[in-house]
């Protein structure tokens, strides 16, 4: 018998567990059952189509089932599925890491596989409070991390991360981080450029730094958008500073571009823009370009040196995950470096954000629109209930909640971050479906609003 979106919902409230959700929610809300993609669109069991103007939570680049990924992995499917990274090496491992490193900022010669966006942070965390140790420092046990910053759910990831809805229940299993206060520009002072705020929130870093550095392993940022904290934004130059300040004070600095890498901020990293070497880069969602788990940590020659030694001096990076390296993960991320080079993404995805920004001009005057702002192919919409005093609406409200239901209803994707409205398209998307996309928004946004 085949399924219907109605009897697909039913079986599936009975057996699964979603993740980031309330499921009593669904009593009033069913879960959306999608029987295909294709490019940005998503289609249900009833022929109901919503356009993905999330890029499925951040991970998809050039469409649902692209056919060149889509040839990429069936070839890949044919020859080789998995085989263990430990002792045993493959051409879409070694090729990657190849690719990767010679893409990557300047000076990051190493890659190592992980199988997600937590567990690649959880590697680069271990890999830094590891090589301190390897080189006599084992008082370096702390890690310092930004406001509002976010960098996946397992408990290592957590404890660095800053956002309370995630973090909060769990306060008691998790390590304790300093916590620098972010740059995030929606704070500057009327008047203040985005710079110049950013510059200024630098210096409490730089004095957090200059009296723990001795305890402290490494900073964690992501770069330049702070996105599960509501697509907050930062200029590049605090990440030009804090790469001095990493080096002045003798700390790491991992760059956790999970969201933000491969092209969505305008550069291929976001590193790129305040022109830095970070000495761990953290990759992963767009990496396959949304179609397998796959994550990677590249580092610099001098980090992969201080483990490397006779294997008594017990220097070894022991971590692993069952699925490092995973074969078909590692095709599909090649054949996403593929479509990078056949055409000029970041050109076109220029043109396409410059014509994002356009149509949501109508959106800064609003009365209930505290701020719209951009990186790149990331456009955000914070909503407000007193413009003026900057006062949220009550978050038991969740305004943001209507605003993806509305948008549902009228075909189109779209899950704010609390009251932060957000598009992030996969970059195939055209001009006239971006236009629709934000009308649709515009729609449910007023819906809301309306109560
Ligand atoms: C999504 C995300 C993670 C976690 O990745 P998962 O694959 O969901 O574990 C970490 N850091 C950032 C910046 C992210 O956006």
């Amino acid at each position: 018998m085949s399924d219907t979106n109605a009897s697909l919902a039913v079986r599936d409230l009975q057996v699964l567990w979603h993740p980031c959700t309330q499921m009593k929610d669904h009593e009033s809300f069913a879960v959306v059952p999608i029987r295909s993609g294709r490019g940005v669109w998503l289609e249900d069991f009833e022929g109901r189509r919503y356009l993905d103007g999330i890029s499925s939570w951040w991970v998809n680049l050039f469409g649902h089932a692209n056919p060149y990924i889509n040839a990429a992995l069936a070839e890949q499917l044919e020859t080789l599925e998995h085989v263990l990274l430990a002792g045993f090496t493959h051409e879409p491992a070694v090729r990657l890491a190849e690719r990767l490193l010679r893409l990557a900022p300047d000076g990051l010669s190493r890659c190592f596989y992980a199988d997600n966006g937590s567990s690649a942070v959880e590697v680069a965390l271990k890999m830094s409070f590891h090589f301190w140790r390897n080189q006599g420092m084992s008082g370096k046990t702390r890690f310092v991390t930004l406001q509002n910053g976010y960098h996946g759910e397992t408990l290592g990831a957590l404890a660095v991360g800053d956002v309370a809805l995630y973090r909060e229940t769990y306060q008691p299993l998790l390590m304790s981080a300093f916590t620098a206060p972010s740059p995030d520009c929606y704070f500057r002072e009327p008047g203040e450029t985005c710079a110049a705020y950013s510059e200024r929130r630098f210096r409490d870093l730089d004095a957090l730094l200059a009296r723990h550095a001795d305890e402290v392993c490494a900073v964690i940022v992501e770069p330049l958008v702070q996105c599960a904290g509501g697509m907050r934004m930062y200029d590049p130059v605090y990440l030009t500073l804090l790469r001095d300040a990493c080096d002045r004070y003798g700390v790491h600095l991992i760059a956790d571009e999970i969201a933000v890498g491969f092209g969505r901020t305008g550069s291929m990293f976001a590193c790129e823009q305040a022109d830095i070497t970070p000495d761990f880069l953290c990759l992963s969602k767009g990496l396959t370009g949304g179609y397998l788990p796959l994550a990677a940590v590249l580092t610099r020659d001098s980090v992969y040196a201080a483990f490397y030694d006779r294997y008594v001096t017990m220097k070894a990076f022991l971590h692993s995950h069952s699925y490092t390296g995973n074969p078909l993960g590692c095709r599909a991320a090649l054949a996403t470096l593929d479509l990078f080079e056949r055409s000029d993404v970041l050109g076109r995805n220029r043109e396409l954000a410059a014509h994002l920004a356009h149509r949501c001009e109508r959106f800064a005057g609003h009365p209930h629109v505290a701020e719209v702002r951009q990186t790149g192919m990331i456009l955000a919409i914070e909503l407000i209930r007193d413009k003026a005093r900057r006062q949220p609406f009550p978050w038991q409200e969740r305004r943001g909640l209507t605003v993806h239901r509305e948008a549902l209803q009228r075909g189109v994707l779209l899950r704010p971050l609390g009251d932060v409205v957000y598009f992030m398209p996969p970059y195939v998307i055209t001009p006239e479906e971006i236009d629709r996309m934000v009308e649709v928004a515009a729609d449910a946004i007023e819906r809301a609003l309306a109560d």
